[in-house]
């Protein structure tokens, strides 16, 4: 993914530039004036980050609720053209796992008590908003729907193939009594490593989520998390 960087036109504005673009003139989004854009050594120093000693994921969540960069309005899709649509997305993650109470026997007024041990988990969920212009949108829109589809086909293809077994079962119940015992084991272990993939994020994504500054780092850096996408909206405009 290609370093994205910053730069402040006199409207107040940020422009999202790349290496490449450093030395050239380019027209500023919001009022469309030109911005010279500094050679790459300044755009490097100057590509600042406002919280430096932050996690990825707080910056994520601190310049979304501050509707800073990359959350200032600018398309996630094409960094070129103000955003008309935002979808709320939610990615909570396991901050952390504290044992409480590690149990054992405790003495009380009247005696001892036996305390179970027991741990607390805490969770952050950082809400952030894809931005998209209208032409970014409804490619995200034709992503998303392939990706659900490609999932309901996933689930109909695994109900056909448990149809095909009932039907064999039922002509061939003598094999049945064998078949159970590897059937249970597969199930089991399926069951188990459902258990293990806390990390899911749908592929489609990706190419969505790799304009928005830190958003890669946050994501790469979490065990465990879970995503939400909500619906989108269009953004009204005053
Ligand atoms: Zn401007
Ligand atoms: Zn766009």
């Amino acid at each position: 993914m290609p370093e994205t960087y910053y730069v402040d036109c006199d409207c107040g504005s940020q422009l999202r530039v790349e290496l490449y673009h450093a030395g050239t003139d380019r027209a500023c989004p919001s009022c469309s004036k030109s911005v010279m854009i500094p050679d790459s050594i300044t755009l490097r120093e100057m590509s600042g980050d406002k919280y430096p000693y932050l996690r990825p994921i707080e910056k994520v969540r601190h310049t979304a609720r501050a509707g800073e960069a990359p959350f200032n309005g600018l398309c996630h899709g094409c960094n070129s053209t103000q955003a008309q649509f935002a979808t709320p997305c939610c990615l909570t993650v396991m901050e952390e796992r504290v044992v409480a109470n590690d149990g054992g026997i405790r003495p009380t007024l009247t005696g001892v008590a036996l305390h179970a041990a027991s741990s607390e988990e805490r969770y952050t969920a950082t809400s952030f908003p894809l931005l998209l212009c209208e032409q970014c949108q409804s490619r995200f829109q034709s992503d998303r729907f392939f990706a659900r589809m490609k999932s309901k086909l996933k689930l109909a293809a695994l109900l056909g193939l448990l149809g095909a077994f009932l039907y064999f079962v039922y002509y061939n119940a003598e094999v049945v009594a064998a078949l159970a015992g590897l059937i249970w084991l597969v199930g089991a272990i399926a069951w188990a490593a459902g258990f293990r993939d806390t990390k899911t994020f749908p592929a489609y994504l990706n190419r969505w989520f790799e304009n928005i500054r830190w958003l890669p780092e946050a994501i790469a850096d979490e065990d465990e998390f879970t995503l939400t996408v909500g619906q989108s909206k269009a953004i009204e405009t005053a």
